[in-house]
């Protein structure tokens, strides 16, 4: 049917098709022969709808193309083979009665060949006389050759005509013990039968813009493909749909702020920040000066700035939104500075008031842990718009402190907060400008989808003379020769922190004891002639305040410290870090920590500590040793844990992603962006009649988070 005639009516189908909406209503009930143990056993594998059944996509395909013959079987190959299990038996010693693997013989017409399979023991009962298997593994001798068996797949005889299992790729997809992977394949196939043709949400426009293939071929070879270059296109087909769904709504999020949410100009006349600048004891970087260009035109505007400053542990952002909250304060308005923890805030609030020393702008500092009167106090400075700057951790938003012309967020560290936070300090009335710092390297894939509504500014050098640092794994054993080179680095008048292992992630009684025998054991064995202070989370704001103010003054050589010294608290004279128990932490974590000593003129040095106990702890000790820039550290991370965590959970606003691997992907990203920003753009709700089915999958796809973008 011609498009334009779908057009004129989208609510009416033309016979014969379906929609994806449909296909997410109907039950897999609908399908013969699934009664209620098949829809259990399809339920945990969280298929529940005709639709769900479509997507669920193979995991890999089994190319019986290279299918070799028992006959011809070299010791050592890979290798495929289709066969005929003539019978199965237990092999290896039974544990409680059951044996972990089984071998099946097997024959192909060319010869006879056991291959054994291990784990997966309720596979044996499947595997019946005269059923028919591709089996793929190793090549081994062991009385005789035998396949040890990296995946066995039952299959259909191959002689049928046009059945789930006829071509030449056998689509393997997750199963658990109650479906059999034949049952599954015979579903998937039947499923797609039943869709028929599936009208397609994507624009004619963006597709054929695109060259992708049609939805229905791109499902139908997801599955069965015919070819492999027709696998390779129903992929990108696939992959194309899910960011391009992801994007629109970002983009459509965009256009809604611009156009409904009313900002207001912050133009400054520069006249306190540019006695801030005279008054810096350093110039700033290029990519600072550009920076600060970028988001004090942003501010200039009449638009809500959002924009994301990214830039390493060290580089100087501070500088950058001090710039901006000075602008806000120039303009008129009122600028908060929002911190993840205690420590920085204090941190900020004396840096600040150093800083500003001198020129008419009042700072306040507001903390959950502060008293009545004193935050009775703030509150009412902040609500007269006496205090100009304010500077908080979330206690700002949790109070829900009122502001008398707030004009200015920005939020530091802002990887620490949650994603729903960002948005939550907003003025009735108008949106203040929103800067978000982070020092967690996003990489570049990442900052298209997550921060795919926020412009970004990049600070991708250090400021000058920075020396490299030199990390050292050392193992427990060796631990005290790391002190006696922090001790070298004390003699000549440096300081130095070290970091308690992490026991658990919260600052609890268990990690406050850990802490406390650290301190022990290094004020009086391992410094007894220096002075050494302690900082943990469970200290009281006066003492936490005290044991940072000593060491920044210099009265304290080294800080024993927990992780609440991860982020942002910058004392440039320290420069050796020792983290014990390394193998705990996380990359980013580690980077932060090892930041705390990239802050000054001398060749920092960092000890981790640890005896790796798996592949991956290992893996980001020898990260940490070869590389420097978190952004290639930020990419490791990634390869270690695999994306799956980012989109773990939902909290990222953003639907889990099905078929897309950031990484693989960033072409089809890339492209998928450009035409949704381009669409909505033009179509901002989606309300043309020909963006319509899009804007009902974005709605599907993404659920209630979305609602309000598509409301006229
Ligand atoms: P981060 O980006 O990690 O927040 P900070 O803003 O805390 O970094 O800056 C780290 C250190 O570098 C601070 O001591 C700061 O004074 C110093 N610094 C910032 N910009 C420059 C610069 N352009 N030249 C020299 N030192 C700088
Ligand atoms: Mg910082």
């Amino acid at each position: 049917m011609p498009v334009s005639e779908a057009a004129k009516d989208p609510g009416a189908l033309p016979p014969g098709r379906t929609t994806l909406s449909e296909l997410r209503r109907r039950p897999v009930r609908e399908l013969p022969g699934v009664g209620p143990r098949v829809e259990g056993a399809l339920r945990e594998l969280r298929i529940s709808t005709l639709a769900d059944l479509v997507s669920h996509y193979p995991a890999r395909h089994e190319d019986l193309s290279n299918v070799k013959r028992i006959s011809e079987l070299r010791v050592g190959e890979r290798a495929t083979v289709f066969g005929r299990v003539v019978s199965t038996k237990p092999v290896g010693r039974p544990v409680r009665g059951r044996s972990p693997g089984f071998s099946v013989q097997l024959y192909d017409g060319t010869g006879y060949m056991p291959a054994t399979v291990w784990g997966r023991p309720w596979l044996q009962g499947q595997l019946q006389p005269e059923t028919n298997v591709v089996v793929s593994g190793e090549v081994q001798r062991k009385y005789g050759l035998q396949i040890s068996v990296k995946s066995i797949e039952i299959v259909e005889d191959r002689g049928s005509e046009d059945g789930p299992h006829s071509g030449s790729f056998v689509p393997v997809y997750p199963v658990n013990r109650n479906i059999q992977a034949r049952r599954m394949r015979a579903l998937i196939h039947r499923a797609l039968a039943e869709a028929g043709h599936v009208l397609d949400p994507l624009p004619l426009s963006v597709i054929e813009a695109q060259e992708l293939v049609n939805l229905d071929d791109a499902i139908a070879e997801i599955h069965f493909p015919t070819t492999k270059a027709s696998l390779k296109e129903a992929l990108r087909r696939l992959v194309f749909h899910e960011l391009f769904i992801i994007q629109a709504a970002l983009g459509a999020r965009r256009e809604r702020l611009a156009r409904t949410e009313v900002g207001r100009s912050s133009a400054g006349d520069g006249s306190l920040l540019n006695r801030f600048l005279k008054g810096l004891p350093y110039s700033l970087t290029p990519a600072q000066e550009r920076s600060i260009a970028e988001v004090l035109g942003d501010m200039r505007r009449e638009k809500p700035m959002q924009r994301l400053l990214q830039g390493d542990v060290g580089s100087g952002k501070t500088a950058v939104a001090v710039a901006a909250l000075l602008t806000a304060v120039e303009a008129g308005g009122q600028g908060a500075i929002m911190a993840p923890t205690e420590v920085l805030a204090e941190q900020h609030f004396l840096s600040f008031s150093k800083d500003l020393e001198g020129l008419p702008v009042k700072v306040v500092l507001l903390t959950g842990s502060q008293g009545a009167a004193e935050r009775r106090e703030n509150n009412r400075a902040v609500a007269d718009g006496e205090a100009h700057i304010v500077v908080g951790t979330h206690a700002l938003i949790q109070q829900g402190v009122e502001f008398r012309n707030l004009s200015l967020v920005v939020v530091d560290e802002q990887h620490r907060f949650g994603v729903s936070q960002r948005t939550t300090i907003k003025e009735k009335g108008t949106t203040p400008d929103t800067l978000v710092m982070t020092a967690t390297p996003i990489p570049r894939t990442l900052s298209l989808t997550l921060y795919g509504d926020l412009e970004v500014s990049v600070i991708d050098e250090l400021p000058p003379g920075r020396k490299p640092v030199e990390t050292h794994v050392v193992p427990v054993s060796e631990r005290l020769e790391a002190y006696e080179a922090v001790g070298r680095e004390l003699e000549a008048g440096r300081q130095a922190y070290v970091i308690c292992p992490l026991v658990e992630e919260s600052e609890a009684l268990e990690d406050v004891r850990a802490a406390e025998e650290l301190y022990e054991e290094l004020a009086h064995e391992v410094f007894p002639d220096r002075s050494v202070g302690l900082l943990h989370g469970r200290m009281k704001s006066a003492e936490k305040r005290e044991a940072m103010a000593d060491f920044n003054a210099h009265r304290t050589d080294v800080l024993v410290a927990t992780v609440v010294v991860e982020v942002g608290v910058n004392v440039p004279n320290a420069s050796a870090i020792v983290i014990e128990g390394a193998e705990r932490f996380g990359l980013s974590q580690l980077h932060q920590l090892r930041g705390r000593v990239c802050r000054g003129e001398h060749p920092p040095l960092c000890f981790l500590v640890a005896d790796p106990k798996t592949g991956d702890s290992e893996k980001r000790l020898e990260a940490m040793v070869a590389h420097q820039d978190g952004f290639r550290l930020s990419e490791v991370d990634l390869a270690i844990r695999g994306e799956g965590t980012l989109f773990g959970s939902r909290q990222s606003g953003v639907a889990d992603l099905k078929v897309a691997r950031l990484q693989r992907d960033i072409e089809v990203l890339v492209e998928a962006r450009r035409e949704a920003f381009a669409l909505v753009e033009d179509d901002p709700t989606l309300k043309k009649p020909e963006h319509r089915p899009l804007r009902r999958e974005i709605r599907e796809l993404l659920g209630e988070d979305v609602e309000w973008l598509f409301r006229d």
